[in-house]
């Protein structure tokens, strides 16, 4: 979520970041320090107007969250109260490659950012997933300082940030919206969610959602390859009484 700007504008602001960015290059600009938070004067845009423009950048990045009223899934596949299972990391005694987001049958799925349709297939373990390649400096633009929260969870696996391409990942999906080379926009609803990929069914219905710089996830991999998807994204405070509501046991439809 962020700022929407309009093409017009868009185009405006990318002309002026061209020509800042020649007389930056042409030593016209005394190179500064970039200020964390973008002043509420334009006093910077004097003052340094390439900081100014990416601190703007910043602003207007282009996040949307994979479901509106994004939290973490409370209930495991049995029934027991423990959302520390749902996080990115080690609680269950072995690697969990993403984050379990709470989705009642059916939620629709949104793109995060702007991409390209690389995946829609089953995956054993993940059900019917969806995967979409992003632009990574679009990504890094809603990077955020994340304070790891549950049992044993981890900030990144080793080899993420070593590689160039990324991955939004979808699993336990219902149905797909869109198709492989589909290009997709940020909030675009790409599929709805189910409970695919459990043969006994489960009493806590979630999207598991990675962000991952390898294509498709291999036996063994872990979380080598991916990041705390809350390193990108906040979540809300989950409300027991409502995912109470759907606590029975659902099977793959
Ligand atoms: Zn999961």
């Amino acid at each position: 979520m962020g700022l929407e700007l309009s093409e017009e504008a868009q185009k405006i602001l990318d002309k002026k970041i061209d020509t800042l960015d020649k007389e930056y290059k042409k030593g016209n600009y005394a190179p500064k320090t970039v200020p964390r938070k973008l002043p509420t004067s334009d006093v910077l845009w004097h003052f340094h107007p390439i900081g100014f423009l990416e601190q703007l950048e910043r602003m207007m990045k282009k996040w949307h969250d994979p479901v509106d009223n994004p939290q973490i899934t409370i209930f495991t596949k049995s029934g027991r109260n423990d959302p520390h299972n749902s996080a990115f990391g080690g609680h269950r005694g072995r690697p969990h490659s993403g984050l379990d987001i709470f989705t009642p049958y059916q939620t629709q799925i949104h793109a995060c950012l702007n991409g390209t349709v690389v995946y829609t297939g089953f995956i054993k373990g993940y059900g019917k997933t969806l995967v979409i390649q992003v632009n990574k400096k679009d990504l890094e633009l809603s990077r955020r300082n994340y304070q790891l929260k549950y049992d044993k969870e981890v900030l990144e696996g080793d080899q993420y940030s070593r590689r160039e391409e990324r991955y939004l990942l979808y699993a336990h999906l219902d149905s797909f919206k869109v198709k492989v080379r589909d290009k997709v926009s940020t909030g675009e609803v790409v599929a709805l969610s189910g409970v695919t990929g459990y043969a006994e069914g489960t009493f806590g219905p979630h999207l598991h959602f990675e962000i991952s710089s390898k294509k498709l996830p291999s036996k063994g991999d872990g979380y080598k390859y991916r990041t705390n998807p809350l390193n990108y994204f906040k979540l809300k405070d989950s409300n027991i009484e409502y995912q109470e509501k759907y606590k029975q046991k659902t099977y793959s439809k």
